[in-house]
Parts: C-alpha cells; structure tokens; sequence
C-alpha cells in the first residue's frame, strides 16, 4: 500500500515548521538559537524534539527501529495526529467498534469526520466482515482497540488480518492494554502490513498516566507524515527523563499481582446477588452487569468509591466498569459492594 495516497493534500504540501533544535543530535554545543534562559535549572531548554534518548530505550524494549516509533502527549495526542494527517474533514470517514474508548468519536466529531459505528456481537467477540462491510472507498482509519476497553476481552489475530487483508486504508490497533494481556502484540505483524498502525501507553501498565506519553509504532512512511506535523516539542523534558528512569527500572511483579487480583475480584464479584455477570478480562478492569448500574454506582459513591457507570453503552446496558486497585483498595470494593448486597 502506498501510504503518501492516503494522506490528506494539504499535509503532503505543507512545510513542516523548523524548529530550533531540528539540527541538534544530543551532544553538547553553544546554543544561542531558541531564545531560552541560557542558566541551567534543569528545564531551561527544549526538549529533544525527536525524543532520541528515549526513543533509543523503547525501541530496545519493544525490537523496533526509533524510524518506527513516534511519542505523543498521551495516545490521544497520537490519535489526533492520525486524523489531522490522513482523514480530510466532511469528506472522509473511520470505522470505529462499539462499545470501544470514547476519544475515537470525540477525535471523529473534534475532526468533522464520520464515524462509522459496528457493534460487537452479544459475546462482544468481533465479526471481521461486518467492519470490511462498513468501509467505502473515503475510509482512512479503521480502528480496533484490544484488548477492548470496556469489555476486557482481546480482538482475535485472524480477524484483524482478516481486516487488514480486506480493506484499503490504515487499521489503527490501540493496545492500551495488552501488557496485562496473554495475547501477542500485533507489533509482530508490522513487518507484514504497511498499513498498521498500533498504539501503546505508559499510562496503564506501566504506571505513568501522570505524565502523558503515548506511543505509535507503524511503518516508517506514516511515522514521518506524523512527524512532519507534530508540535515540535511535545514531549517535555520532565516526561522524556522520567520515562527513560522508569523504563529501565519496570517492576514485573506488578502483572502478576494485577492477575490474581482481577481473577479474585471477579470471583468475589459473582457472587453478589445484584450482579448478573462479570466477563472475562484481559485488562486490569472488570466489566460487571448488574441488575441495575445506576444504583450501584449510587451506592458506591455514596461510600466514596468511584467506579465506572457504562450503562449508557452500547451492549452494556446496566454494566459497570471497575479498575482494579491494590489489594487493600479491592478488600475495601467488596466490603462497599457486600454492604449493599440484601
Ligand atoms: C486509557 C486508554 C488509553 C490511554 O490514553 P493516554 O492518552 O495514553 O493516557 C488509550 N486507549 C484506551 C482504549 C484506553 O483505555
């Protein structure tokens, strides 16, 4: 697939703004060129606008080359750059899955471009055809999210083939989640598919939400369209020396304590008589029907805990969304949620 087709005219044409430090290759010099405070406090200076240092670290991690990865302000900055990039506003559209994270739509109607919506099957398992079907020769971005957010379960490799096999636009994996999966990360399959594009954060797994650092691993075609239209620096300083020190130092005992927390609570859960079913997760959240979510988020806020109502959702009427917590922050769940079982 040739993906300088598919971006939009006004990107391909523009000049890419030059930074100040678009020159600077990490090593020390006499920088007279970006009108900052010449005295050193440890911020005093741009950050790298390629994020070199840190690139060099997540590229080791995940066996990418740093020409495959770009940074963003979050996923969601990553997200937007997508859109502005490739989906030209009133014209273009995207699939997108439902029930799935609520930014895509808000990203489609922030952009003015259509989302088209394919539901889930009741087992929230995901039936390829239907998302071919959905897309129409002004498709830019296909985008599946796995494992899903909320309903916790994985979106099957074939079928993400299937749709990447099928489809003449970028298919978008956003894998929020999948460090606390047992399913492969579909970078494997960067290297088959020029058109895939998958997302990752620091923001769950890895314990950095408080520092926005969103990932984009894809073909190096799409990740120089991103560049070129980027904010110079965003990424600050603070963000990129954080994530390189935490990075280096991941606490792996976190998984499996994560685990055994979500399959306890989700055992514990069951048993309550307002609940009707607590699907299989993937993720560190359960997604819980109840007899009535309104109520019992009611209740639980009631006692200071605050959880997810989905209701709203679409096939998760009357569900819940819980994060799991530390195992203290769990007991304290399902004393609330035991209180107010009759
Ligand atoms: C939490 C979450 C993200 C993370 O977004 P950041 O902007 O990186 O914090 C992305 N996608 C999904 C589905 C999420 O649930």
């Amino acid at each position: 697939m040739d993906i300088n087709k598919l971006v939009r005219k006004n990107v391909l044409a523009m000049k890419p703004y030059s930074s100040a430090r678009d020159e600077f290759d990490g090593v020390e010099g006499l920088f007279l060129d970006a009108n900052e405070n010449p005295y050193s406090n440890g911020v005093n200076r741009y950050p790298d606008p390629y994020q070199r240092k840190l690139k060099e670290v997540i590229a080791s991690q995940k066996h990418l080359l740093h020409e495959n990865i770009l940074l963003g302000n979050g996923s969601d900055e990553v997200l937007d750059l997508l859109f502005r990039a490739f989906c030209e506003p009133k014209k273009e559209n995207i699939v997108i899955t439902a029930p799935s994270y609520g930014m895509y739509k808000v990203l489609a109607n922030l952009n003015d471009v259509l989302a088209n919506e394919v539901l889930y099957e009741s087992d929230f398992s995901l039936d390829a055809d239907k998302i071919i079907a959905a897309t129409n020769k002004n498709t830019k971005l296909i985008i599946l999210c796995s494992p899903n957010n909320p309903t916790g379960n994985s979106i099957e490799l074939d079928v993400i083939e299937k749709v990447l096999n099928n489809t003449n636009c970028l298919v978008v994996v956003d894998e929020a989640y999948i460090d606390f999966s047992t399913k492969n990360s579909c970078i494997k399959s960067l290297n088959k598919y020029n058109q895939l594009i998958v997302i990752q954060t620091l923001s769950k797994y890895f314990g950095m939400a408080g520092i926005r650092l969103g990932m984009c691993f894809a073909n190096k075609d799409v990740i120089t369209v991103l560049n070129r239209i980027k904010p110079p620096y965003n990424i600050n300083v603070l963000t990129q020396q954080k994530a390189v020190d935490l990075l280096e130092n991941v606490d792996l005992g976190y998984r499996r304590e994560v685990i055994q927390e979500r399959e306890n609570l989700s055992k514990e859960i069951s048993k309550l008589n307002y609940v009707e079913k607590v699907y299989p997760s993937e993720a560190n959240f359960l997604l819980v029907k109840t007899t009535n979510a309104n109520w019992v988020y009611d209740e639980l806020v009631n006692q200071q805990i605050i959880i997810r109502n989905r209701t709203n959702e679409k096939l998760c009427k009357d569900c819940v969304r819980i994060s799991i917590g530390t195992k203290q922050e769990n007991e304290i769940l399902l004393n609330a949620l035991n209180k107010i079982n009759s």
